[in-house]
């Protein structure tokens, strides 16, 4: 029902089983996705679109599914006490609703990020991290987890582990989300998603998590962005480091712990 993601990052298909307590079902056994016994602990939705462009980005989403796979992963993973809703469209975001439990993920929101990406797979790889993060805030405020950092960076963290260890070539929408904290143009400079500082530090923590997770693979990755020689190889500590503190935190709620 969903494909293999397939992303021209230049990121490598994983070839191995992801590690992290064996959430990577869909990816290592091809075990069905459908027939979960309870409610589930993420629902998607497509709200309608309110204009011809939004429509457009609503077609893309839908057509990619790579929205339901992202979606499809965190419940295989996750047993929650309540359902989490996902709609894409509405008009603020992309946020999460600590009072309600609900993510909203604007199809304006990914029509401003196309300006930056142009290329269908990298608007996709981009706004897939954009969901983990708010995923990230869902998770932190719903479980009432202490946060290891300043809280976006946190849900940073968290997204990019769900990223890395859920989805096949995860660390490519990590690093998409790394360009565009980077980038100082456009929506990217001044959108309220993007926080009021630290853009930087977390664009090169997203860069050391993706490395970290796979140095013999992903090396390259460090060279590209420009990581220094010294703080590369501090990327698998700082990697394992925040993986552990996560799974840590989240093994009560994992369905498989
Ligand atoms: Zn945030």
């Amino acid at each position: 029902m969903f494909q293999t993601v397939s992303l021209n990052t230049g990121l490598k298909e994983a070839d191995s089983c992801c590690s992290w307590l064996g959430p990577c079902l869909i990816i290592c056994l091809g075990f069905s996705l459908t027939g979960a016994s309870k409610a589930e602990s993420f629902e998607l939705s497509y709200l309608a679109a309110q204009s011809e462009q939004q429509e457009q980005v609503r077609q893309v989403l839908v057509e990619s599914e790579r929205l339901e796979y992202a979606i499809e992963g965190l419940n295989q993973l996750f047993n929650l006490p309540l359902t989490i809703k996902v709609n894409v469209g509405g008009e603020q975001g992309p946020l999460h609703d600590p009072a309600q439990q609900y993510i909203n993920i604007p199809y304006e929101f990914v029509s401003g990020l196309s300006r930056l990406y142009p290329e269908r797979e990298d608007l996709l790889d981009v706004t897939v991290f954009v969901l983990y993060h708010e995923v990230g805030h869902a998770l932190i405020d719903l479980l009432e987890l202490p946060v290891p950092a300043e809280l976006e960076e946190s849900a940073d963290g968290l997204a990019g582990l769900l990223s890395i260890e859920l989805i096949s070539d995860g660390g490519a929408p990590v690093l998409a989300a790394a360009g565009l904290l980077a980038s100082r143009e456009s929506i990217a400079a001044s959108h309220p998603w993007f926080g009021q500082a630290g853009k930087t530090s977390r664009s090169r923590k997203l860069i050391c998590w993706v490395v970290g997770s796979d140095p013999g693979r992903l090396g390259w990755v460090a060279e590209d962005a420009g990581l220094e020689a010294g703080e590369a190889d501090r990327c698998p500590n700082e990697y394992e480091e925040m993986r552990g503190y996560w799974v840590e935190l989240l093994r009560p709620y994992l369905r498989r712990r």
